[in-house]
């Protein structure tokens, strides 16, 4: 498969390697949003977060949350985003499952949050029955 992650994980080309477990490995972005940002992907390959199983979304959590803390001590941050882009529409250009890690710094320049919108009664109970309907 042409997938440039699955290449990564098949040691087909190299990476800043952090550390990997049975499930996961976890990288340096080539393309850093900030000092210490990281991807952390499945060995296997999905294209889309919410498509792979549940098992493998809670084995990168549990490598990003303990390299994240790792992170912290070691670059004294002062937050962090941990960011999956899942789609197109999304910012998705990789297509290969993979949990942004991106230190944040009080002088880093870069803003949160997106345009917000409200929400009232009737439409949070259409939406609510929408999802359970869907599980
Ligand atoms: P996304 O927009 O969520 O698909 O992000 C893909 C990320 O992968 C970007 O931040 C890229 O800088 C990063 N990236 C692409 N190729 C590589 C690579 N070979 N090694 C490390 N990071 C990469
Ligand atoms: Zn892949």
């Amino acid at each position: 498969m042409d997938c440039i992650f699955c290449k990564i994980v098949n040691e087909e080309i190299p990476c800043y390697k952090i550390a990997e477990n049975e499930h996961a490995i976890a990288f340096l972005d080539i393309m850093p949003i900030t000092k210490g940002h990281f991807l952390v992907i499945p060995k296997k390959h999905f294209e889309f977060a919410e498509d792979a199983p549940e098992e493998l979304m809670a084995n990168l959590m549990i490598l990003a949350t303990r390299l994240a803390a790792a992170a912290k001590k070691a670059l004294k941050c002062d937050g962090i985003n941990f960011i999956i882009n899942s789609g197109k529409r999304a910012g998705q250009i990789v297509p290969h499952v993979h949990l942004h890690v991106v230190p944040r710094y009080n002088d880093d320049g870069i803003y949160w949050p997106w345009p917000q919108g409200e929400l009232d009664n009737e439409t949070a109970s259409t939406l609510i029955n929408s999802i359970e309907n869907a599980l």
